[in-house]
């Protein structure tokens, strides 16, 4: 077995276990593997063992990438920051999007995705550390932007995602990821479908498991360390 099969079985177990100490239903957290600076052999080698999710957060590179892979079981994810003259490639190319902040960004996703495909899933991103440097919108504009996008016919809201302060203390981390955690029930008390709550990476998966992560975005653990 080579190094990128036994890392993911290696988590895949991590999750697994992880979902039966913090009771949380089996098979409820998704593993997307984030493969941003990642060559395509590596995917190539997750795709062998099985896995296909995949994060990415350059266009460039990941439409390449989707492009030389051309697999219709591939599941692609763009997670990173988006320039309005970047939305049409992401509408065109991606089954998901977990980075929309907003409004111009979601309008711009609904009118550019195609009419034969299905409609796009979107998270919106939260700054749930509520820094001005991070990207993400606040929380008290979470339910507008989240209103605007169930409106929009070529979209389909799915839920949010949040990257909180890198910290290897996990209580901190739990802290982050439990108010991520009631922003979410807020959402679905408030009526909105949601269901999934993107958070958890690397260093801080487990405490996102414990916390009610439903999708977790693991890249180095999987792929060793990245190029740019
Ligand atoms: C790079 C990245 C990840 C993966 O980070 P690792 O620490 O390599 O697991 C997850 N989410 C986002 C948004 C990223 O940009």
């Amino acid at each position: 077995m080579n190094i990128i099969a036994e890392n993911l079985s290696k988590i895949q177990a991590e999750i697994l276990q992880a979902e039966q100490q913090f009771s949380r239903r089996p098979g409820s957290v998704k593993l997307l593997a984030v493969s941003k600076g990642q060559d395509v052999e590596k995917i190539n080698s997750a795709i062998a063992a099985g896995h296909y999710c995949f994060g990415e957060n350059y266009v460039q590179e990941a439409v390449t990438k989707i492009t030389t892979l051309q697999n219709d079981k591939l599941e692609w994810h763009f997670i990173g920051a988006i320039q309005s003259n970047k939305t049409k490639l992401i509408a065109e190319n991606f089954q998901w999007v977990q980075s929309v902040t907003s409004k111009k960004i979601a309008e711009r996703l609904n009118a550019q995705r195609l009419n034969n495909l299905p409609p796009l899933n979107v998270c919106i991103e939260v700054n749930v550390s509520e820094e001005s440097s991070k990207s993400g919108v606040k929380l008290t504009e979470i339910v507008t932007l989240a209103n605007l996008i169930q409106d929009l016919p070529r979209l389909h809201l799915r839920g949010l995602m949040a990257i909180p302060e890198p910290t290897l203390d996990v209580v901190k981390q739990r802290k982050n990821f439990r108010e991520l955690h009631q922003i979410f029930l807020q959402l679905q008390a408030d009526g909105f479908t949601v269901d999934t709550l993107s958070m958890g990476m690397s260093q801080d998966f487990i405490a996102a498991i414990a916390e009610g992560s439903t999708l977790v975005r693991v890249g180095t653990a999987i792929f060793g360390s990245r190029h740019q």
